[in-house]
């Protein structure tokens, strides 16, 4: 047999090979290797993966050791939440999320919680994206209560107060796995299918086209669709309304973290922005030719840095070769010098953090490149409306939208994520309340009423009692009317017969 990796384990715990595994996966650190060592775990116990609470529970008797026991009681505590009313409040509702980013694995949690069957189709095979996310103080609480430490001991540990995009999604990949949510890498969601021939109100009938079409997941037959596909994707329906700031350029770039002393003593920048530090910025300049509004750093698996550059000094510099009006052909790939780009964003690195940092290196991102990107945040889109229902056959189908695809965030603000989980909650309380029963047009128009406050949230607005923080709207924000929204006024937002 294999030597025991858990030989330390306490009052002299016998090597079990169940537990190896279900360490192996506590700790793997890639998306494919989460799931295959999930897959190995399932397999060795003999458990079917059946896309529903159940399996937490026929898992949780399997495993009932010291580790995983811990884990277990956050999870139990959290599921024995009222809203949930013991798994059973949504326990006939198929729901169908798209995208594994942060926003549609937090909302398939919640979902799970509720006793939902549900299956995410993700088109990527990895979590690649180094960049890091701030955190408001709800989110980390939230994460610690889902076991975030059991599956990343570094998370928000002091007053740290940010995660890496790709081990934010790696916790809630986990969390949404043990929950018997039901993942799917390397499929692209191309489209909702109605419903052939007539069906009873709200059952069956709905599916999804999805590339490859020979996915099992297109067999699969669900009444609730949710899109977190980010910023780019929407599903047909909904219409884009756009807010247009002055010009904006954004920069990020990584570099590898070694976690040596030297870099451990670097300290972060959790935000300068030039009204606040005119002269830093100035020194910068003078210094450098390099002339910024802001500028973050953030260490996790990487050093990261954010910061928006001046468009005048990028065309100074050489990074972008011409001036041109329209922002798109600005800073599209012909007209940027990759080389002074990776300058210009180490040399701001460099100087913001006093030349401190030893070995710079650029990290690489998912190709294989230098890790540093620009891109325009001048314009933010946000969806119209958070909801629709379309009627087919008889067959109804409820979609949501959360994270980038509901509200482009503010990058600087962290709002990607903090007002990201927040409509993950409301999504989810609105499946609640379709499941319950509750007239389409109701819970359009209670959806849409909790949505006009979600562009307005801060980490100083929302409730301050976050540990009361449920999918229920009015413990997370103050004083909101449910009923703001009448269901008269969102008639156009229950489709019939458009989808062919
Ligand atoms: P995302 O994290 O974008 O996840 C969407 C997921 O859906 C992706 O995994 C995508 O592959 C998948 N998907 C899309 N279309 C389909 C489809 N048709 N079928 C199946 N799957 C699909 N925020 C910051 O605060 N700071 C940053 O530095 C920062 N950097 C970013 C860098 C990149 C490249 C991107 C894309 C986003 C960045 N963000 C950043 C935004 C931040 O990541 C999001 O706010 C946060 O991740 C929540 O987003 P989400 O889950 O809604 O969407």
């Amino acid at each position: 047999a294999a030597p025991c990796p858990r030989m330390s384990a306490p009052d002299g715990e016998q090597c079990n090979p169940a537990h190896v595994l279900f360490d192996t996966f506590l700790r793997a650190n890639e998306c494919e290797e989460v799931l295959g060592s999930f897959r190995a775990l399932c397999g060795h116990l003999g458990l079917e993966h059946t896309g529903q609470l159940c399996f937490y529970h026929k898992l949780k008797a399997c495993l009932n050791y010291w580790s995983a026991k811990a884990l277990w009681s956050k999870l139990d505590k959290k599921a024995g939440h009222k809203d949930y009313d013991q798994g059973r409040a949504c326990a006939n509702t198929k729901c169908l999320i798209i995208g594994a980013g942060p926003c549609g694995l937090r909302t398939a949690i919640e979902l799970a919680f509720l006793g939902a069957r549900v299956v995410v189709v993700e088109k990527r095979d990895s979590f690649s994206r180094n960049n890091v996310l701030h955190l408001w103080p709800f989110t980390i609480h939230d994460l610690r209560a889902l076991g975030a430490k059991k599956f990343y001991g570094r998370f928000c540990t002091g007053s740290l107060d940010h995660i890496s995009i790709r081990q934010l999604q790696l916790i809630l990949l986990k969390v949404a796995l043990l929950l018997g949510v039901e993942i799917h890498t390397s499929v692209e969601f191309k489209g909702f299918l109605p419903p052939a021939a007539k069906a009873s109100g709200r059952g069956g009938g709905w599916r999804a086209a999805l590339r490859p079409n020979s996915s099992p997941v297109g067999q699969y037959v669900f009444d609730v669709l949710i899109s977190a596909g980010g910023g780019k994707f929407v599903p047909e329906g909904f219409k884009r309304k756009e807010t247009r700031g002055k010009l904006a350029i954004g920069i990020t770039t990584n570099f590898v973290n070694h976690h040596s002393r030297a870099e451990v003593e670097v300290p972060e920048i959790s935000g300068v922005a030039r009204i606040y530090k005119q002269q830093f910025f100035q020194n910068l300049y003078k210094k450098t030719g390099i002339d910024l509004e802001n500028i973050v750093y953030y260490k996790d698996d990487t050093h990261y840095f954010v910061m928006t550059a001046k468009k005048q000094s990028l065309l100074k510099m050489g990074v972008i070769l011409e001036d041109k009006s329209d922002t798109e052909s600005l800073l599209s790939s012909e007209n940027v010098n990759r080389e002074a780009l990776l300058s210009y964003a180490k040399e701001a690195a460099s100087f913001s953090t006093n030349y401190q940092l030893p070995k710079m290196e650029f990290a690489l991102n998912h190709q294989n490149l230098p890790d540093v990107d620009m891109f325009d945040f001048t314009c933010m889109n946000r969806s119209e409306n958070a909801a629709l229902v379309y009627e087919h056959s008889g067959a109804q189908l409820l979609i949501g939208l959360v994270g980038d695809c509901l509200v482009e965030p503010f990058w600087p603000l962290g709002t990607g994520v903090a007002r990201g989980f927040l409509a993950a909650f409301d999504a989810a309380w609105m499946v609640k309340r379709w499941a319950a029963g509750t007239p389409p047009l109701e819970v359009l128009a209670e959806r849409e009423s909790i949505y006009q406050h979600l562009s307005q949230t801060s980490a100083d607005n929302t409730n301050k009692n976050i540990s009361q923080y449920s999918i229920d709207p009015t413990t997370r924000y103050p004083n909101i009317n449910l009923n703001s929204i009448k269901p008269n006024q969102v008639r156009d937002q229950y489709l019939t017969g458009m989808v062919e």
